[in-house]
């Protein structure tokens, strides 16, 4: 099954895709990468989803990333007597540490290292930022706040406070056994949750090691200012605009999804554009017209990816969800404004001989009818290399290993084959020319371009580029024994 487009879609699984049907009829409709999200579910639902969605790596033959989401320190009120409250603007609440069920007066805020972080004037916010709080006056256990916008306030619901760096451990107690629990299922990716400065990163790094690669979630005022330091220490980003839009204006999201977009692109690392892309989908099998052009949006910045969230986890349309981020990508990629918008924000930033080698393959695709540039690639860096060109042609990686190969799954049109070592360029030429026909990418005389590094199996040599036919034969009529 050949994918038409090089956008990378993320589907959240959930109570709506729950079983091998469900989850295989989204890959089918172009999921190439699902997230598991710690936040909910409990640890029996995530290790069967993980299970159901192996096999249908398997059945189809081809790799998709597991991408477990910690939930990380986000701060979350107690219970109420009635399950919820209204409360009105212009009264008073408070927030302390006390079990006690609350009511319209008072709830948990069970985060003792938050009471001594606020000062009296700082905002909380309730709920995705719908319920708007100031602190008047506050101790070591409580904070008396007034409304100044109410609401709903119910069960466990999110709390946010952006005007305070959290004196917070990156990993929570929770997210350690979440974190040593999914590591051991063997995940592909790990997304940590209101990264605040570069440290959070390598704490994570300590733990996970090289066991799956580290993706770090955007969606703090001090992760924005500290983007430079987290990028360099992790292995892809998310732009998680939900909690982004809650604790900066809105109207700053959008130039901040623009620059980390591109400084993601000009690193080689994967940069997912996620929530509320599809929001209306939650209960619409149509998209609204603009999300259409949110998604579309996300696309001609050059994202590596889009992601679903509840559209595909609890809605009721998660393969409809799907196919429209499919069909958009379809779209958009086939306009010729986005290859020139995206020719034109191709940056310099080379400074290896494999920078060198992919932009030469992409200068010839260019240049010649290739159907496909295929590189063979041991750690993923030179498929990474070869997308961060944004060549017109299909990428097919070619790769000894299996972690490589699910990891590669989030990055702009990198299509993944899963290859025996080889010990000689033109057994590897063989191999490639074969992916190439059984992909359905050529066929005979059609020409692909071959990237290696001599000698085979040693990460960061990539120094050979190689025009080749498909067809087995006529590559062993010109290549010499
Ligand atoms: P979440 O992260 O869905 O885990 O909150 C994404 C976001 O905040 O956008
Ligand atoms: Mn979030």
């Amino acid at each position: 099954m050949r994918r038409l487009r090089n956008l990378k879609v993320v589907a959240t699984l959930g109570p709506s895709s729950d079983d091998y049907d469900m989850i295989r009829a989204l890959v089918e409709a172009g999921a190439d990468v699902f997230r598991l999200n710690m936040s909910h579910g409990t640890h029996d639902e995530i290790a069967r989803r993980h299970g159901i969605i192996r096999q249908i790596e398997a059945d189809m033959r081809r790799p998709i990333a597991i991408l477990a989401d910690l939930q990380g320190p986000k701060l979350r009120c107690g219970t109420f007597a009635n399950g919820a409250e209204e409360i009105e603007e212009g009264q008073a609440f408070r927030f302390d540490l006390d079990e006690a069920p609350g009511d319209a007066t008072r709830v948990q805020l069970p985060h003792r290292e938050i009471f001594a972080a606020l000062k009296p004037g700082a905002t909380l916010l309730v709920n995705d930022g719908k319920l708007r709080l100031t602190v008047k006056s506050c101790g070591p256990d409580h904070a008396d706040c007034e409304v100044v916008v109410g609401g709903t306030i119910s069960n466990r619901k999110g709390v946010n406070v952006p005007d305070v760096v959290l004196p917070v451990a990156a990993l929570s107690d929770k997210d350690r056994r979440d974190l040593d629990f999914v590591l051991d299922l063997g995940v592909d990716w790990i997304a940590l949750s209101f990264v605040q400065r570069p440290e959070d990163v390598t704490e994570a790094r300590a733990i996970v090691g090289d066991r799956a690669a580290i993706l770090s979630k955007i969606e703090k005022p001090s992760a924005v200012a500290e983007f430079d330091g987290i990028l360099s220490v992790s292995d892809g980003i998310m732009v998680a605009r939900g909690d982004l839009g809650v604790e900066i204006p809105v109207q700053n999201v959008p130039p901040i999804q623009k620059r980390l977009v591109r400084q993601c692109r000009a690193a080689a690392k994967p940069v997912i554009v996620a929530t509320q892309m599809l929001e209306s989908m939650i209960e619409s099998p149509m998209p609204t017209r603009a999300e259409v052009s949110d998604v579309a949006t996300a696309i001609y910045e050059g994202a590596d990816a889009v992601m679903l969230s509840a559209e595909s986890a609890a809605g009721q349309y998660p393969i409809e969800a799907v196919t429209t981020m499919n069909n958009v990508a379809i779209e958009v990629e086939s306009d010729p404004t986005y290859r020139d918008i995206i020719e034109a924000s191709r940056q310099a930033n080379r400074s290896t001989v494999a920078d060198g080698i992919v932009a030469a393959a992409r200068e010839i695709a260019e240049t010649a009818d290739i159907k496909a540039i295929c590189c063979f690639t041991e750690s993923g860096t030179t498929a990474l290399k070869t997308s961060r060109e944004r060549p017109r042609v299909p990428i097919l990686a070619l790769t000894p290993s299996t972690a490589t190969g699910r990891r590669l799954c989030l990055s702009w049109g990198i299509n993944c084959f899963f290859n025996d070592k080889v010990e000689r360029f033109k057994m590897a030429v063989v191999s490639a020319a074969r992916a190439a026909r059984e992909g359905g990418y050529g066929k005979g005389e059609d020409q692909i371009i071959v990237v290696a590094g001599l000698p085979f199996n040693i990460p960061g040599s990539t120094n050979i580029l190689r025009v080749a036919p498909c067809e087995e034969r006529l590559i062993f009529n010109v290549e010499p024994e």
